[in-house]
């Protein structure tokens, strides 16, 4: 079995303006160095098919579909731009951009299921892992990775999984909507007193969420990694583990101030792969979050994905 790939097209035409970080470009620079590394080649690719409504509510409330979805369509429809929040703005294509992303990230979920892939990445865009249940925020619209954590359980039946988010900001919008929620353990590190200003104080039981200050290195995240995720996963036994797979905690990474490296993000990669094979038959979707330096988001993408063909 191999991995499954989501690129689709759509997520490459929302774009927030010249100059902003979560550009179209990302997605390219990830696509170039897949094909020049060669490692496309062991890729299994897919199309996406849209989110339906009902994807959607896994995650959000009906309101805030409702609310989106209307604003968005005003966009596409009329060829506007609007701004949801100082940093989050849509475009014309933004609409079906965020349809694609939450429903590659369901369908990439049907395929491991279904024994179709061993696991899969979605090279997404607009992110997912501050929108919740009834807010855009910090570039994301749709929840990617919640809902398809959702789909997982509600409609696929799974009792238990996981989400790791790598991401150097805090995934709010997940915690948001998962804390409390039983079947899913999230585990996370982000870069302390950064974007969303929050996380320190965990919202549920079902959390382990660890701030690290600025500055921190690679073998200090592998450590916290070590003593704080694993542990807790392998008390967990997901059936099926979903990585928020944010890049932005590198060392060249502008947005943040963490020291990680591409070395560190194959590390982290192969542990999550290890909790997947004893517990979880291997089964691991991974969804695009941030990662703003196009050169070392498509290295860190690059190792994350050959761990993953590699599983
Ligand atoms: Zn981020």
């Amino acid at each position: 079995m191999s991995t499954a790939y989501f690129s689709p097209p759509e997520c490459r035409r929302h774009d927030m303006g010249a100059g902003h970080p979560e550009c179209p470009a990302r997605l390219d620079a990830i696509n170039d160095w897949l094909l020049a590394s060669g490692l496309d080649a062991g890729l299994q690719r897919h199309d996406a098919r849209p989110a339906s409504l009902t994807d959607l509510t896994l995650a959000h409330t009906q309101a805030y579909v409702a609310e989106l979805s209307d604003q968005l369509q005003r966009c596409e429809q009329q060829g506007e731009h609007v701004a949801l929040d100082p940093d989050t703005a849509a475009n014309p294509h933004t609409w079906r951009a965020a349809l694609m992303a939450a429903g590659a990230a369901v369908q990439a979920t049907d395929l491991v299921l279904d024994g179709h892939a061993q696991n899969a990445f979605c090279a997404v865009r607009p992110p997912g892992h501050h929108a919740t249940r009834d807010q855009a925020m910090g570039f994301c619209f749709f929840n990617n990775v919640a809902i398809a954590a959702r789909h997982a359980l509600d409609v696929r039946g799974l009792k238990r999984v996981a989400i790791a988010d790598f991401d150097v900001h805090h995934g709010n919008g997940t915690e948001d909507i998962i804390a409390g929620d039983e079947r899913v353990l999230m585990v996370s590190i982000f870069q302390d007193e950064l974007y969303p200003y929050c996380g320190g104080v965990p919202k549920g039981t079902n959390m382990v969420n660890v701030p690290i200050p600025a500055y921190t290195r690679g073998a200090e995240v592998r450590d916290i990694v070590e003593a704080m995720w694993l542990p807790a996963l392998e008390a967990f036994k997901p059936e099926m583990i979903f990585i928020s797979a944010g890049f932005d905690a590198h060392r060249l990474d502008d947005l943040g101030q963490l020291g990680l490296v591409e070395a560190d993000y194959e590390w982290i990669t192969l542990k999550l792969l290890d909790v997947a094979r004893r517990h979880a038959k291997g089964r691991v979707v991974s969804c695009l979050e941030g990662g703003y330096n196009l050169s070392a988001l498509a290295r860190s993408v690059g190792v994350h994905v050959r761990a993953l063909s590699e599983a």
